[in-house]
């Protein structure tokens, strides 16, 4: 069944009407416009966790998925176990890169590309997780995030229902743009949710193994990523566009190449 994809008109007056409402109200409404073209996208971090409760809860048949960069730490992939024991029957979908894609880029730049310019990270996020992400999106009309405005300074605008151009005009939601990291951790607490285990190490931001640390006291919660950059946006491109400057050419010539 074909679902009319929603205009800016409407997701404008849509996220000013759930401005204040609970993150279920968002979700009930999402599955009952857009299912079963719909899906969580989860990072295996605390607010996507909440929401895979939230949705399950409605219906325990709903799709989520996860990028599996193929540079995840063993705990994330502990954690799409304690996903899969906790929630039975769920869509849990692993996503992969392109092994030829990632074969190209790293005969050329080696593993720890990003290691060397923002332009390599960026390089190295875009065939890891943006490509494989924007795969997935072609066949759904709407992916659910956990997103919030206090994240990072990038976020401040979100809004709940968004119109996403980077991904063929579907609709984008973030039931959680309005809760606090606090509000999410309450949560997690009352309904004893699985969380993470690098939590307990201090990180606050959990991606690949090699480009996510645990921060200290006096640093924000998503100084842990790409720590050893300064002035790029902390964003791997999934959930706005970031330019990969001077390699975007190469980029180009790598996929074409090899896609
Ligand atoms: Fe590559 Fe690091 Fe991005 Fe993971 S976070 S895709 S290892 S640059």
């Amino acid at each position: 069944m074909t679902v009319e994809l929603l205009d800016e008109l409407e997701a404008g007056e849509l996220s000013v009407e759930f401005e204040g409402e609970e993150p279920e109200a968002v979700l009930e409404w999402a599955y009952e416009r857009f299912a079963p073209r719909i899906a969580i996208s989860t990072a295996l971090q605390t607010d996507n966790i909440v929401l895979i409760d939230m949705a399950y809860k409605i219906d325990p048949k709903v799709q989520v998925f996860t990028i599996d960069t193929g540079r995840l730490p063993e705990e994330s992939h502990q954690a799409i176990e304690d996903l899969r024991d906790r929630y039975p029957g769920l869509d849990l979908r692993v996503l992969s890169p392109d092994a030829s894609e990632t074969s190209a880029m790293v005969d050329l730049h080696g593993q720890n590309l990003f290691r060397r310019s923002v332009e390599h990270r960026m390089l190295c996020c875009n065939v890891r997780k943006v490509r494989p992400l924007t795969r997935h999106l072609a066949g759904l009309d709407a992916w659910i995030t956990g997103l919030r405005r206090d994240q990072w300074a990038s976020r401040t605008n979100i809004r709940k229902v968004e119109i996403d151009h980077d991904h063929g005009a579907i609709a984008k939601l973030n039931p959680l743009a309005e809760w606090t990291e606090e509000e999410t951790w309450d949560y997690i607490r009352e309904h004893d949710l699985p969380v993470h285990a690098l939590y307990a190490q201090g990180y606050t931001s959990i991606g690949c193994a090699p480009c996510t640390r645990a921060i200290s006291a006096n640093e924000a919660s998503r100084d842990g990523r790409w720590w050893w950059e300064s002035g790029a946006p902390k964003e791997c491109g999934i959930h706005c566009s970031v330019e990969s400057g001077g390699l975007e050419h190469e980029l180009n010539a790598l996929l074409g190449e090899h896609a």
